[in-house]
C-alpha cells in the first residue's frame, strides 16, 4: 500500500486564451504538491505539478498545449509559490511496533542476562 496524493497550494484565473475554444478569461491554474501516503508514514515531497483546466470549454490543457505566454504565467505563479517543506510523520501503527520492537530488545535482553547470572 503506498499512493500518491496531492494537494492543492493555489488556484488562480489567469488572462490567457485558451489554445482550445480561446476564450480569454476562463483557464483556472490549480498548483499541487505531492504526498505520499503508505500505511505507516505520511511524506510531504518538495515535487509539485501545475494543471490548467478551462472552465468555459471544460477541458484539461497539457503542458503540451501551453503556449509561450501560459509557460510564462505558470512559471510566475510558481515562483511567488510557498511550498511547504518536506516532512515525514510516523502514524501510530509505526509508533506501535517501533515501541513493539524496543520491549522485545529489553525482555531478550534481560532474558539473556538472567541466563548469564545462573
Ligand atoms: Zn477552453
Amino acid at each position: 500500500m503506498n499512493s500518491s496524493k496531492y494537494f492543492t497550494l493555489k488556484e488562480a484565473r489567469i488572462g490567457n486564451n485558451c489554445p482550445e475554444c480561446y476564450s480569454n478569461d476562463s483557464l483556472e491554474l490549480t498548483l499541487k504538491q505531492k504526498l505520499i501516503e503508505t500505511r505507516f508514514y505520511k511524506a510531504i515531497t518538495e515535487e509539485t505539478i501545475s494543471e490548467l483546466r478551462c472552465l468555459n470549454c471544460e477541458m484539461s490543457i497539457f503542458p503540451i498545449r501551453w503556449t509561450e505566454d501560459i509557460e510564462r504565467v505558470v512559471d510566475y505563479h510558481k515562483r511567488g509559490l510557498k511550498i511547504r517543506p518536506k516532512s515525514t510523520k510516523l502514524k501510530p501503527i509505526a509508533w506501535g511496533l517501533i515501541v513493539l520492537g524496543v520491549v522485545l530488545l529489553i525482555t531478550t535482553v534481560l532474558f539473556v542476562a538472567e541466563i548469564i547470572s545462573i
